[in-house]
């Protein structure tokens, strides 16, 4: 599988982990190999010490296999709370350049507050983001581009894509070709079928509803980020229904929302928290039309679930 020479120690990149293996692809071939349980001792608890998109430092054993020797510094992290208040963080890839957000127009249809929930994922880990709008076909009756404009106001790149007539698959292909990318979103939005559209061949498993059992940290979870043709690699997320919202570094979450940014600052209250508060000019560029209600809308539910997380 490698012409590696047992006792030379290569870099690669952290394409699949599966029960505490790990495949790493090097620029001379593929090593399977095992994490030694001291890298998982950092200052942070984390479930596992390696994941996909990491990119490691390997030294090849007489077998043939690696022994991963370092995990050279990650440039972002996509994180998740892992289960049952454990406080263990479930680190699910690093180092990606686009967290692609997929969600359908119709079955399941259009739910701001869920797909909000994951661009803010991305803002939080500083991550690129771009949108989906998937089942396109299902959707002629509704004015796509109102459901869009707040998306592209925040400055996101939205795709529209239908995975059954190919509309925006070639769009959707340039967007992920020659980067790191992974597709979240809610189950059954077509995130699986648009990978096998985009890339045919990858054979990703579609219209399961096993993500139910995807949720708990001892879930044997397998993560793959799949190579692309025109090079790049991205990962389907089986199982990432939800993402926590945690680690809020911000002072004020409405960052979170890129087009609530111009303005920050020209509220009465210095510390506006954009709720009740008197001369609040997020408030007021909802209520004048300029920033989306749903948008809006979604703010308050996550400032509400940061501050009800603080207060333990
Ligand atoms: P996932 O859970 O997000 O990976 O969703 P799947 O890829 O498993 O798709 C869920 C269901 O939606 C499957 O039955 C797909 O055939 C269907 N589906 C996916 N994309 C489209 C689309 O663009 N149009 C229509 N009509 N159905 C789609
Ligand atoms: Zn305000």
């Amino acid at each position: 599988m490698t012409d590696l020479v047992p006792g030379t120690v290569t870099e690669g990149l952290v394409i699949r982990t599966e029960a505490g293996f790990h495949r790493i692809q090097t620029p001379d071939g593929v090593v399977v190999a095992r994490a030694p349980k001291k890298l998982l001792r950092g200052e942070r608890e984390t479930t596992t010490a390696v994941v996909i998109g990491d990119r490691v430092r390997v030294r090849v054993v007489e077998d043939g296999t690696g022994v991963v020797e370092e995990i050279l510094p990650r440039e972002n992290e996509l994180v998740r709370g892992a289960a049952g208040g454990s406080r263990y963080l479930d680190v699910i890839a690093a180092n990606l350049d686009l967290l692609v957000a997929v969600h359908s127009l119709r079955e399941p249809g259009f739910n701001p507050a869920r797909l909000d929930r994951f661009l803010v994922m991305a803002e939080i880990a500083e991550i690129r983001a771009a949108v989906v709008l998937n089942k396109i076909d299902l959707a002629r009756d509704l004015d796509v581009e109102r459901v869009a404009a707040p998306y592209r106001q925040a400055g996101y790149d939205v795709i529209l894509t239908s995975a059954k007539t190919g509309e925006g698959i070639a769009t959707l292909r340039d967007a992920l070709t020659g980067r790191l990318s992974a597709v979240v979103g809610p189950s059954g939005v077509g995130k699986s079928t648009l990978l096998n559209e985009v890339q045919p061949g990858l054979h990703l498993r579609t219209g399961e509803i096993s993500e139910a059992t995807g949720k708990g940290r001892h879930t044997t979870t397998t993560a793959e980020l799949h190579p692309l043709q025109g090079g790049g690699y991205v990962a389907d997320t089986p199982g990432l229904r939800e993402l926590a919202i945690r680690e809020v570094e911000y002072e004020d979450p409405a960052y979170l929302f890129p087009e609530f940014r111009p303005f920050l600052g020209g509220c009465r209250f210095a510390n506006c928290t954009h709720r009740e508060e008197v001369d609040c000019a997020i408030r007021a560029a909802v209520d004048e039309g300029t920033l989306s209600p749903d948008r809006y809308r979604s703010f308050r539910r996550i400032y509400d679930e940061i501050e009800e997380q603080e207060s333990y």
